[in-house]
C-alpha cells in the first residue's frame, strides 16, 4: 500500500519515513505526489486536527492511505496554551520569535517549579475502508527563561528536557528525534498497526 504523508516539512517527513518506512510499499509527500490540498485546522485538540487532515486529504487525492499529524506546545501555567494554536500564538502570520516573545512575557511572573510543560504529538491513519489510527506521543519538559542552543525550531530553544540536561535545541537532530514527541507517537501507530496485523 502506498502512503501519502500530509506534511512537507522536512523534518517530520524524514522521520517519518525512516519509522514508518517497513509498513508500506511507498511514502511520499504531497509535494513529491504533485498534490497541493489545503485544510484548515480548525479542531479543539491535536486529535481532532490530525484526524481532519487525514480523513480530508484521503478523500482528495485518491490514494488508499494518508498519514496526518499535528503538534505544539502545552504549558501547566498557562492551562495548556498554546496548544492548538502553538504555530500563531502571537497571531495569524507571525513566527516562531514572536510565538516565543509572547510566550516568555506571559510566563514571566511564573517560579521555575512551575514551568512544567510538554510537547504533543498527535498522529492519525486513514485507509479506505478501514477505521482511523489516532495516537499520541509526548515529550515532559520545563520551560527556560532564556534560549539555549541554536538547532531545530519552533520552542526548541525554551524546551529544556531534563533526562538529557539540554534544552532541544541543543541537540542534534538524531538527539532529538530518539527522543521527541513525534518519536513517541510514530512508535505508538508502530504498535497499534502490528497489533491490527496480530488479531487478523
Ligand atoms: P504543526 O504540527 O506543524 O502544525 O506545528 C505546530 C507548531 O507547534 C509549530 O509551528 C511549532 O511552533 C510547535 N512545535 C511542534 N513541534 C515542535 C518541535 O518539535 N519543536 C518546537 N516546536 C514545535
Amino acid at each position: 500500500m502506498k502512503l501519502l504523508i500530509a506534511s512537507n516539512n522536512a523534518h517530520k517527513v524524514r522521520e517519518i519515513k525512516e519509522i514508518l518506512s517497513d509498513y508500506f510499499d511507498e511514502l511520499m509527500t504531497m509535494r513529491e505526489a504533485g498534490l497541493d490540498i489545503d485544510v484548515v485546522e480548525d479542531g479543539k485538540t491535536f486529535r481532532e486536527n490530525a484526524v481532519k487532515k487525514a480523513m480530508e486529504i484521503l478523500e482528495k487525492s485518491g490514494f488508499d492511505a494518508t498519514l496526518a499529524d499535528d503538534s505544539g506546545l502545552c504549558v501547566d501555567a498557562l492551562d495548556g496554551a498554546p496548544g492548538v494554536y502553538s504555530a500563531r500564538y502571537a497571531g495569524e502570520g507571525h513566527d516562531d520569535r514572536a510565538n516565543n516573545a509572547k510566550l516568555m512575557e506571559d510566563m514571566k511572573d511564573v517560579p521555575d517549579e512551575k514551568r512544567t510543560c510538554r510537547f504533543v504529538s498527535a498522529v492519525a491513519l486513514a485507509r479506505r475502508g478501514r477505521p482511523v489510527l489516532v495516537v499520541e506521543g509526548k515529550a515532559e519538559g520545563l520551560l527556560l527563561r532564556a534560549p539555549a542552543g541554536e538547532n531545530g525550531f519552533g520552542y526548541d530553544p525554551y524546551f529544556y528536557y531534563p533526562p538529557l540536561g539540554k534544552a532541544f535545541a541543543e541537540l542534534s537532530a538524531e538527539e532529538k528525534n530518539s527522543v521527541s514527541h513525534r518519536r513517541a507517537s510514530l512508535d505508538a501507530l508502530r504498535k497499534a498497526l502490528d497489533a491490527e496485523a496480530a488479531s487478523r
